[in-house]
């Protein structure tokens, strides 16, 4: 979500007359989008800030702004433990950022515009002042047109009793179908225009709980696949994050019925324990997980199920570490996103629980689950090993940048529809293509292989 913010944010700046600079010594204004949902995110934030304070001691004219999460959860905070900050945008008024630019370059200083509270305001205001950000796409978005995020809709009002979100981010707000569908198109009318193939990701906190109401009819997240799946150009379709409970058989119907939407699906778990599910207030049981995943397999049967786990949440006992263990284990989870729980204030958690668990055993908490995690990623990867799969290439490897090959031939990487991970040396001229690739060997985290004609 952060990042599709930033491409957002640059295209909107590009499109009022600003370039975009390699580094921060030649830039007029330095904006640091922000991200609040840990505790370690915003200390990264704080000292890339803190860094900047000589920069702007010898250039005052220079603009430093913070955006996004952390500027919606800080606000005054921020220019207090950072003097020399001149912005604060929440995620809500990004709309709002090239008028605020120009009144600080024209002098103003310690300009706020963040979203309203949600204790303490009506429903109706809040909304308002979480304000939907779509400026207008064009060509130059940062990740290139053959992969493109596209947002269906903001906030969250799950208020999983951990998470800052729903504070941050607003309160829940499904975007029109009809504005979906001409944003995809346009998408993909620029991916025609490149000659390239066109990969769409939906995103939304708690995608699938989409709905949007015209005339008598609601639509939901399978109407909106549907109604993509038409669009000449798009080549694939994906859509993050899932909240387990809405996991519905039409949807899993639209996933198995449609080609061109992936069967990788995001449902993060949390926990494979109802204590620490129930204190958490995800609504659902392990049980009742274990059926959804069920389903998932039974309509889907090649879906590549990822998760998200906490570890170390508020009293979490071995015993229920262990049933996270077990969880992982039995369901064999594509791959799973484990973080340590991180106190943030104003949740329910870090109000009413204690945060009981120790650093240390959060951490070996997490690598543990981590390497069970990671076998069983490697075991299933290695089952690729001989087989042919289609990777959509998405650009020169990690490892092609830092050996900085300058060739027709480098480390390309891409995914497979199913979100693996691939790479092997090939010509440039294929990235934004989707080709056949002959898998010979396998690791946690990549597939190897040779493009196949
Ligand atoms: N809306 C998405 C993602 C929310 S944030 C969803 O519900 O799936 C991404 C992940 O960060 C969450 O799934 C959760 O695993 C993790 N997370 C959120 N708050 C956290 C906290 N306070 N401490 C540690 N991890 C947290
Ligand atoms: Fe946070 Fe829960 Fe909403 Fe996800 S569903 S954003 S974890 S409150």
């Amino acid at each position: 979500m952060n990042v599709l913010d930033s491409e957002l944010v640059a295209t909107s700046l590009t499109n009022a007359g600003f370039e975009q600079v390699a580094s921060h010594r030649q830039a007029d204004v330095i904006l640091f989008n922000t991200c609040s949902v840990r505790q370690h995110a915003e200390d990264k934030i704080y000292s890339a800030i803190g860094r900047l304070k000589d920069v702007k001691k010898y250039h005052p004219n220079k603009i430093v702004g913070v955006i996004g999460c952390m500027a919606q959860k800080d606000q005054t905070l921020i220019f207090k433990r950072a003097p020399h900050v001149d912005l604060v945008v929440g995620s809500g008024q990004l709309g709002l950022l090239t008028t605020l630019i120009n009144r600080a370059t024209a002098g103003e200083c310690e300009l706020l515009e963040v979203g309203l509270d949600r204790k303490s305001n009506s429903l109706l205001s809040v909304q308002r002042s979480f304000a939907p950000y779509n400026p207008e796409r064009g060509p130059d978005v940062k990740r290139g047109s053959h992969q493109s995020m596209v947002r269906i809709m903001y906030g969250c009002d799950k208020f999983c009793t951990y998470c800052i979100v729903p504070s941050v981010r607003g309160p829940e707000q499904s975007r029109s179908i009809d504005e979906i569908e001409a944003e995809v198109r346009q998408l993909a009318n620029l991916a025609l225009d490149d000659g390239v193939c066109l990969e769409v990701t939906l995103l939304g906190q708690t995608v699938n709980s989409y709905k949007c109401k015209l005339g008598n009819r609601t639509y939901r997240l399978s109407d909106l696949l549907y109604r993509l799946e038409e669009v000449n150009g798009l080549d694939r379709l994906k859509f993050v994050s899932n909240y387990p409970r809405h996991m519905t058989t039409d949807l899993l119907e639209a996933v198995r019925d449609l080609s061109k939407v992936s069967s990788y699906l995001h449902v993060p778990a949390q926990s494979g324990s109802n204590h620490m599910l129930k204190l958490m207030k995800r609504n659902y049981t392990v049980e009742e997980y274990r059926d959804m995943l069920a389903k998932v397999r039974e309509i889907v049967p090649n879906a590549a199920v990822t998760s998200d786990f906490i570890v170390g949440f508020c009293g979490e006992t071995e015993e229920d570490f262990h049933e996270t263990v077990d969880l992982v284990r039995e369901e064999r989870f594509k791959n799973s996103f484990i973080f340590k729980y991180s106190a943030r204030i104003g949740t329910q958690a870090a109000e009413k629980f204690e945060d009981s668990v120790p650093y240390d055993v959060k951490q070996s908490r997490n690598n543990e689950l981590l390497a069970i995690q990671n076998a069983i990623t490697e075991e299933d990867n290695k089952k690729f090993v001989g087989r042919i799969v289609e990777i959509l290439v998405s650009g020169p490897s990690k490892m092609s940048v830092k050996r900085e090959e300058d060739g027709p031939i480098v480390q390309l990487t891409g995914r497979t529809i199913c979100d693996r991970i691939a790479v092997f040396e090939d010509d440039r001229k294929w990235i934004g293509r989707i080709i056949p690739v002959k898998i010979w060997s396998a690791t946690a985290l990549t597939l190897f292989g040779k493009r196949v004609e």
